[in-house]
């Protein structure tokens, strides 16, 4: 939500967002615009990755009024092709399997065909591994520039996750998360549950194992998913299990508070912008000799996997890190 009252028009947002060159003046120009209740052009060039939110003194959310904007004007330019695609995702099959009793969920959203092969790791044995239209958090409806369906389906995806009965929901994608927790106590809505994002299950996971992890001294980059922007304190736990792996995570210019966008977002809209992001990215990761990419969500890991390898580079998913560890 986009708390105007707390914007002094300051510009800093736009001036910080990495995807266009915006002196402070043309920032201030294009907020006030906005705010007005016009369309400037960022409207249209933002890549939805919500770091402008991250980086407001004020905490307005500017990006908010951006992704409302979109919603309203269709800036975007998002095809009806992809548009469609997505909305497929709701028809995707309901599964739960059911694991032992008293042991937290694992929701997979409608990332199941994704991530299955993941799935096959001894972090994950007894959960209950739910999956399908049913626990469909629609949070990527935000990359679309249309917000609204993901706060109509918000309770309905609480309700059905609460209806699991358990004291723990797990978030193998991030979006589930950024629903449940910023999302879920802005919209007022009541989460019975715990949740808890896959870091933190991981983590919790290996220390109980601390003995048999064989450290893994490698230099990892880490793809940050644009939903971590909304939830920034979980990403503690990363840090500490870089720490526990032995694994260095250098620092670099696209990290933390300034990381990029996958392109993913890019990809229906403008395949050549989604290549220069894609290409920064990496550079960036090569420039301070990452050995190895490491991704939370599958969609960048899809997105990204190719030009890592091209250049060198292991992209891994960070279960699948945590498990060379056990295994090594
Ligand atoms: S949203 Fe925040 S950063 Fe942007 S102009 Fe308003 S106060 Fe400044
Ligand atoms: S959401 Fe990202 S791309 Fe859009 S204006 Fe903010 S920083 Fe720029």
């Amino acid at each position: 939500m986009f708390y105007s009252e707390r914007c002094d028009l300051c510009g800093k947002c736009l001036e910080f967002c990495p995807y266009v060159d915006y002196d402070l003046e043309r920032a201030q120009k294009e907020m006030k615009d906005l705010v007005a209740g016009e369309t400037p052009p960022i409207v249209g060039l933002c890549v939805t990755c919500a770091s402008c939110n991250l980086v407001c003194p004020t905490q307005a959310n500017p990006f908010d009024l951006l992704n409302e904007r979109q919603e309203k004007t269709g800036a975007l330019g998002i095809p009806e092709q992809a548009m469609q695609n997505f909305n497929k995702l709701h028809n995707l099959p309901t599964v739960v399997k059911k694991g032992k009793e008293g042991k937290p969920v694992l929701n997979l959203c409608i990332v199941g065909d994704m991530v299955r092969e993941l799935l096959d790791n001894p972090l994950f044995e007894d959960l209950t591994i739910v999956e399908g239209a049913d626990y469909f958090c629609t949070v990527g409806y935000i990359h679309l520039g249309k917000p609204s369906p993901v706060k109509k389906e918000a309770k309905r995806f609480i309700d059905n996750l609460a209806a699991l009965g358990a004291k723990e929901v797990v978030c193998f994608h991030d979006d589930c998360y950024t629903l449940l927790t910023t999302l879920a106590q802005e919209y007022g809505l009541k989460v019975p549950f715990r949740p808890i994002h896959i870091f933190e299950y991981l983590y919790r996971e290996l220390l109980k194992r601390k003995d048999q992890i064989k450290k893994i001294p490698l230099k990892v980059a880490y793809q940050s998913p644009c939903a971590s922007r909304y939830t920034q304190g979980k990403d503690i736990y990363l840090d500490k299990i870089f720490e526990l792996l032995g694994a260095e995570r250098p620092a670099r210019k696209y990290e933390r508070v300034n990381a990029l966008c996958c392109g993913a977002p890019l990809m229906a809209r403008d395949k050549d912008r989604a290549a220069a992001v894609k290409k920064m990215n990496i550079d960036d990761a090569k420039n301070v000799k990452a050995e190895a990419m490491v991704f939370l969500c599958p969609m960048c890991y899809l997105n990204l996997r190719k030009i890592c390898r091209d250049d060198g580079m292991d992209p891994v998913f960070i279960t699948e890190l945590c498990k060379k560890a056990l295994a090594a």
